[in-house]
């Protein structure tokens, strides 16, 4: 069993999660990333960082905005299906293939409801993948009309701007986007039985046919967008990735927004796929929405809205994003410690 203290609720009682078959997937070998990370060096970021596409936060911004436009986007709701459009829309225009991964989530308390997960890729040179994901779904909040413009619209802007930084690139490995419905729980707070919907399923799915064991790494963005910007240094994320994440702020003279958050084990959609093995996962989040304390004092209410994110947050997490995928795929390129699988 795997215990959790759950950082979503402050109080509210310690989560158990419960245990899966644990199985140690090929990801990237710890030694070898971490020989890797010293080959790499501090200081030579900033000029790798000059070369290439930059992050475009305006144009990621446009897509946040346009999310927040249809409304609320909760799971099985008008306003999901459209975010769905918007993003295949702009996956599309970007030249990466989407296709659609349709579930029945079934809530502890209330009928089944038919969810869809977004997956679009891209071939790489070398065997194996790398994901990144995020939610677009909008929890859906009593006497709330909730358009999560952090939680919600601003990883998938992030996504949405990384695909259309990617898609020309030489990819040396697979990428893989992933949009999740269902992270929101139809109860109040994220338990072992609800939210997580979509990432469940398709950590399971990936599980079973093998496809996670082929994977180097999942990058997890949400609520990236907060105006007082704060990285959590997720316990729940693997300390290689999480050290790599360290290096390249430090590098690009961002380690303030890393520095400005707290340090305890997240609950989000990258813990499904630890749970089914996959061990490098980087969970990129700031849980303490509005002011420094967890989870903040606008999440989750009706102030997620335009107001509290800023293009300026949405473009230091795109720049650390873009950085370390970087980083990563020229770690694993260099050592090919997961290259074979
Ligand atoms: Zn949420």
């Amino acid at each position: 069993m795997a215990y959790y203290r759950d950082p979503f609720y402050g109080s509210a009682p310690a989560v158990t999660i419960p245990g899966r078959k644990k199985r140690v997937v090929s990801g990237l070998r710890a030694a070898s990333i971490l020989l890797l990370l010293g080959l790499l060096g501090c200081g030579n970021g900033a000029t790798q960082g000059a070369k290439g596409p930059r992050f475009n936060a305006e144009r990621a911004f446009a897509d946040l905005r346009e999310l927040v436009a249809l409304g609320p986007r909760p799971s099985g709701s008008e306003g999901a299906r459209r975010a769905r459009e918007l993003i295949t829309s702009r996956l599309g225009q970007a030249g990466w293939p989407v296709r659609e991964h349709s579930f029945q989530a079934e809530p502890p308390d209330g009928d089944p409801v038919a969810m869809v997960n977004l997956i679009a890729e891209l071939p790489g040179a070398r065997p194996g993948w790398i994901l990144f994901g995020t939610h677009y779904d909008t929890k859906q909040i009593e006497g709330v009309r909730f358009v999560g413009a952090n939680d919600g619209a601003s990883g998938v802007a992030l996504l949405l701007e990384l695909a259309r930084q990617l898609a020309p690139e030489r990819r040396p490995y697979g990428v893989r986007l992933l949009f999740f419905d269902g992270e929101e729980s139809f109860g109040p707070y994220i338990t072992p039985e609800d939210g997580l919907y979509g990432s469940r399923a398709l950590a399971e799915q990936m599980q079973r046919s093998g496809e996670l064991a082929r994977t180097h790494a999942l990058i997890l963005v949400d609520l990236v967008a907060d105006a007082d910007l704060g990285l959590e240094d997720d316990q729940n994320s693997s300390s290689q990735l999480r050290h790599l994440l360290q290096e390249v702020a430090s590098d690009l003279g961002l380690e303030d927004a890393v520095a400005a958050g707290g340090s305890r084990a997240i609950i989000d959609d990258h813990v499904p796929f630890v749970e089914n093995g996959l061990t490098e996962v980087l969970c990129l989040i700031d849980l303490r929405y509005g002011d420094r304390t967890m989870p903040g004092p606008f999440w989750h209410t009706a102030r997620d809205d335009l107001r509290a994110v800023s293009v300026e947050s949405l473009n230091t997490v795109g720049t650390l994003v873009v950085e370390f995928y970087k980083r990563l795929t020229g770690a694993l390129e260099d050592g090919g410690a997961a290259s074979t699988r």
